[in-house]
């Protein structure tokens, strides 16, 4: 707790006049308490809590050691956020897929704890170590699975949520750069400050190989600026030049983006290679792109 609360201070208090600084948490939430939530009041850190569905789904493959599901202990932590005193240090959730559960079912879950936004994060895998689920040649599981929650969620007579996946799909069909590194050509603009100091990649990198993520950067003598001169974060400022042959002459390439930059991984060729979400990818931006481009065309005078 007091090492929240030094962590918090001292890095506003470090802070140039001129910058803001935002927190935000990611939880799964069981270990939230009013102690906790006073601390994140006071200093207006923003909690978003991982959840992955009902409680069927959830405990698909969220358990505990002794096996047991821990949807109960998350439910409990969530409605402590979500009552008064803290409703509005709730920042949404966050959901992984698992293909195993229902998509509609699993997107209706969620909404039904009144998140004010949601995303769903792809399982990691690459070329080497493919996502559980994933089929040979055309099959799109996950493009499957995310275009029933997009029709789900798009179909709504009222705007339920937002689900950010969604959104820079859309923002980047009408033209607009992304806001996310999962979508989108947008410079990556972010690196993980360890506990220790080392400054380092995103941390998903370190689901494509031990290491991925690490520099020789460290705060106390580097300043930040100093990574962008780093080969492995430089490539990611350059947007399509720094794509697979195959991605370049994609036509979705630009709201696409490869994907996640650890989804590409092979050994042998790097991340040089189109996402291993690649059929997911193109079957669920085709089908916004085909919806929404409906609906603009809908707008039309004399439409
Ligand atoms: S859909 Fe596939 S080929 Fe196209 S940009 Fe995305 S990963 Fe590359």
């Amino acid at each position: 707790m007091e090492h929240l609360r030094y962590a918090v201070t001292t890095i506003r208090a470090a802070a140039a006049p001129d910058v803001t600084v935002d927190f935000n948490i990611q939880t799964n939430g069981v270990l939230l308490d009013p102690v906790f939530l006073d601390l994140f009041d006071e200093f207006d850190v923003s909690v978003g809590i991982s959840m992955d569905g009902d409680e069927a789904g959830h405990d698909l493959h969220r358990r505990r050691a002794d096996g047991q599901g821990s949807y109960q202990a998350v439910r409990a932590g969530l409605d402590l956020l979500t009552s008064p005193p803290y409703r509005h240090l709730f920042g949404g959730l966050l959901s992984a897929i698992d293909l195993r559960n229902d998509p509609v079912t699993t997107y209706e879950a969620l909404l039904a704890c009144n998140p004010p936004g949601m995303n769903f994060l792809l399982p990691h895998g690459n070329w080497d170590a493919p996502p559980p689920g994933r089929l040979p040649g055309d099959a799109a599981p996950y493009g499957d699975w995310l275009v029933a929650v997009f029709d789900r969620w798009y179909g709504a007579e009222v705007r339920e949520t937002r689900i950010r996946m969604f959104s820079e799909i859309i923002r980047l069909l009408l033209g607009r750069p992304s806001n996310s590194e999962a979508v989108g050509l947008s410079p990556v603009a972010l690196v993980v400050v360890e506990t220790n100091g080392r400054i380092e990649q995103v941390d998903t990198l370190k689901s494509a190989f031990e290491g991925a993520a690490g520099t020789a950067l460290h705060v106390s003598r580097d300043p930040f600026d100093t990574a962008l001169m780093l080969p492995s974060i430089a490539a990611r400022q350059i947007g399509h030049r720094a794509l697979a042959q195959e991605c370049r002459s994609c036509p979705v390439r630009r709201v696409c983006g490869g994907g996640l930059y650890p989804h590409r991984y092979r050994a042998g060729s790097g991340f040089l290679n189109q996402s291993v979400y690649c059929q997911d990818l193109l079957r669920l931006i085709t089908h916004i792109h085909a919806t929404v481009a409906r609906d603009v065309a809908a707008l039309r005078p004399g439409a």
